[in-house]
């Protein structure tokens, strides 16, 4: 074990900038997981980059490697609307009650949300404040929260950005961000943006996917390209304290998989760091996630993942079965990539977003068709690419299910649900 570790190449880390970025997980060649095709793109060449991960032995950060321009990523046409899915909108809905009951709230107050997205979770602060501004570079899912009367700016979220917010409308008392921190490419701009528009006061909290749950679930498909990012307490602490800029609450919640909510402040705030922040800190350190080794171990262990699902699809191919996947989701571009699994496995992919019927899966160009035409015509195995949203998938879907029909989840391995 020694021997391979010390023999894997150095990189310089993005966020420390020492020589000390050891990469661990190769993902293969990746094209970006949210770009889906037209049929006239299917024939013209795809953008494609090397899927690979990296721990940084100085500062605890895993990132990618290679990174993809975010101006790919964050544009104007952007795919994902957080409102899709009525388990996100719970979420929210109970994440403003916490910022409303919980976090000191007042009307006056001045809020910020970091990636605004639709407006999922700023309409519902926007109820207890009247001084709520979104920041969402993408301007198309930016429109969509502005015509629901959102203020929306829609710009990268920088210290220029944070400069000018201060000026028009004071320090913000809470800057919060879902599912945001992970997509920002440059940490360090973004940790004295933070500081800069925060009040001294003030609050910010963040939710992001857990890289704990990422490793304990072998949730490999959490890697991809917009998510630059994979956070620890341990990281994130290291990173915010570099900036003046401390955690003081720290809690696991459920969404994606399995994320983290970070509450933090400046360090010289009057709020005291509380116990969550210490014990996670320890459950890490106890976990191994300031360990290379540990990493190795969890790169063995998707590799062990990928044959059992390729030896399952096989298996229900080989029988004759009917085998098609469910939801076009950004996990299932790279579940599909890494492991190889096209238009010759699965017959085609349903998912109920309007704008992806029509279009081809990223690399691998399986037909993305409509819910109703899964119901119309039922397989006999569904492979579910969002395994997060298993239980509401299988609910839903009560009536495939009371024909016959059977899910296919991936981890920890393959198997029929
Ligand atoms: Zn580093």
């Amino acid at each position: 074990m020694n021997g391979s570790i010390s023999s894997i190449e150095n990189h310089t880390c993005r966020l420390c900038d020492k020589s000390t970025l050891r990469p661990f997980l190769d993902l293969g060649s990746m094209p970006i997981a949210n770009a889906f095709l037209s049929s006239e793109q299917l024939s013209e060449p795809e953008y494609t980059f090397n899927l690979y991960t990296g721990f940084c032995e100085s500062c605890f950060m895993v990132q990618l490697i290679d990174t993809v321009d975010p101006n790919l990523l964050f544009h104007d046409n952007y795919a994902y609307f957080s409102s899709i899915s009525n388990v996100m909108d719970q979420h929210f809905a109970a994440l403003a009650n916490i910022i409303s009951n919980e976090i000191f709230y007042d009307e006056e107050l001045s809020v910020i949300e970091i990636g605004s997205n639709d407006g999922i979770l700023l309409e519902k602060i926007s109820g207890y404040s009247s001084n709520t501004i979104g920041i969402e570079p993408s301007s198309n899912v930016a429109e969509v929260a502005q015509n629901k009367g959102l203020k929306v700016v829609s710009e990268f979220f920088n210290s220029d950005l944070a400069g000018k917010l201060v000026m028009d409308y004071n320090p913000a008392q809470l800057v919060v961000g879902a599912n945001v921190l992970c997509h920002i490419p440059d940490l360090n701009e973004l940790a004295h943006a933070l500081n800069t528009v925060l009040d001294d006061e003030g609050v910010f909290i963040f939710e992001d996917p857990y890289l704990l749950d990422i490793m304990s679930k072998l949730a490999y498909d959490q890697i991809y390209d917009e998510h630059f990012y994979y956070f620890s307490v341990t990281s994130l602490s290291t990173l915010f304290e570099r900036h003046g800029l401390r955690l003081f609450r720290v809690e696991q919640i459920p969404v994606h998989g399995g994320s983290m909510r970070i509450y933090g402040c400046k360090s010289e705030s009057r709020r005291s760091t509380e116990q969550s922040v210490v014990n996670q800190l320890q459950i890490e350190n106890d976990k191994g996630l300031s360990n290379l080794e540990s990493y190795i171990a969890f790169a063995d262990s998707v590799k062990k993942s990928r044959l059992s699902l390729v030896a399952l699809l096989d298996k229900l191919q080989n029988e004759g079965k009917r085998i098609v996947g469910y939801a076009a989701s950004s996990k299932g571009t790279v579940i599909l990539n890494y492991c190889g699994i096209g238009a010759d496995v699965l017959e085609y992919v349903c998912d109920n977003t309007p704008s992806k019927q029509g279009l081809f899966t990223p690399g691998t160009h399986i037909p993305i068709v409509s819910i109703e035409s899964f119901a119309s015509d039922y397989p006999d195995y569904a492979f579910v690419l969002a395994w997060n949203h298993m239980k509401e998938i299988s609910d839903k879907e009560s009536e495939f299910r009371s024909q016959g029909g059977r899910f296919i989840t991936h981890i920890p391995e393959a198997r029929i649900v």
